[in-house]
């Protein structure tokens, strides 16, 4: 096994590097990170006495959401394998880890409506065919990751661009245009080294593909969401309740301003900004790209919506005007 890692990193040549440099930001980020204690007056949840009549929201890590209305439920890039950092950087074959999935799922409604995907890295769609079967959702997401979901056993997926609208249930769903950030000077597994015919494999098999953004509108109430973005490409200039942004790298940090006076919302939830790389049980951990600092500053700068914090698994009812 370690034999045949070597011989691929060696192989991968220029990915040795960027996994030599993704290894070293991995292992300074388990010294450095920092849970979510600091922040508890930040965190959003619902108590005993919170009226339940909004979409409920449950954070599932990484860039992953449950949504809840009336009983029907939508998912947004559910990822519960969280493949360790060595993994990823020597490109070793990528599997989901079935008991972190089943556990995931054992915590989500039994059935959802769809499950929308931002983009087709493994982060967001590795689990997708595997969740899709147990909770007999369909898959909205772009051609390239509605393929890449198919070739890894999903058994149908609704290929959507920028512009198109799905109605299903209570959930009305806008698919608009989004960037991916870029990481080194360039997006991480673009489409071009990656195999496209069979099922994924490694890690640089799960391309991007073309990044969507979403906004879903229910009982009232509007939610957009995207994975991260760059400032050449901001969210439509529309009022939502609760903005759920990517916060993973530097580009989607730089476009924040922009997003908010965009979308003036009334909840800012900066997402994707965990170590994904560790297990969901050991719980929240700032990723080593991240800076909330910086993100908190330029929410309070901005003054547009109330900044929240969402932990795992812990949900919150998004209040009604
Ligand atoms: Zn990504």
């Amino acid at each position: 096994m370690q034999l045949a890692a070597r011989k691929r990193s060696v192989k991968l040549g220029g990915k040795g590097l960027k996994g030599t440099l993704l290894l070293i930001l991995g292992f300074s980020a388990q010294v450095l990170g920092a849970g979510l204690n600091s922040y508890a007056d930040l965190i959003a949840k619902d108590s005993e006495t919170t009226p339940r009549d909004g979409v409920r929201v449950t954070y599932l890590g990484t860039n992953g959401y449950q949504f809840e209305l009336d009983g029907n439920a939508l998912l947004v890039d559910p990822y519960f394998s969280r493949v360790d950092l060595l993994g990823i950087a020597l490109g070793l074959r990528l599997e989901p880890d079935m008991r972190r999935v089943a556990e995931g799922i054992q915590r989500l409604a039994p059935k959802a409506d769809a499950i929308l995907v931002t983009h087709g890295h493994f982060d967001h769609l590795l689990d997708v065919s595997i969740v899709m079967s147990k909770t007999h959702a369909r898959l909205i997401a772009s051609a390239s990751a509605v393929d890449l979901a198919k070739r890894a056993g999903a058994s149908s997926g609704d290929a959507v661009t920028a512009g198109d609208v799905r109605r299903i249930g209570p959930w009305k769903i806008r698919v608009l245009p989004a960037m991916h950030d870029r990481l080194f000077g360039k997006v991480p597994f673009d489409q071009h080294d990656a195999c496209s015919s069979g099922p994924p494999q490694r890690p640089a098999d799960w391309i991007c593909g073309e990044p969507l953004a979403f906004l879903i509108e229910a009982g009232g109430q509007r939610i957009y969401i995207d994975s991260g973005g760059r400032p050449g490409q901001l969210p439509p200039r529309e009022r939502v309740d609760l903005a759920i942004l990517g916060m993973a790298l530097p580009d989607s940090r730089a476009r924040l301003p922009g997003a908010l006076e965009q979308l003036n919302p009334r909840f800012i939830l900066p997402s994707h900004q965990d170590n994904f790389f560790r297990p969901l049980e050991a719980g929240f951990q700032f990723g080593s790209l991240t800076d909330f600092s910086r993100v908190r500053f330029d929410c309070e700068q901005a003054n547009r919506g109330r900044l929240i914090l969402l932990d795992y698994f812990r949900p919150w009812t998004l209040p009604k005007k």
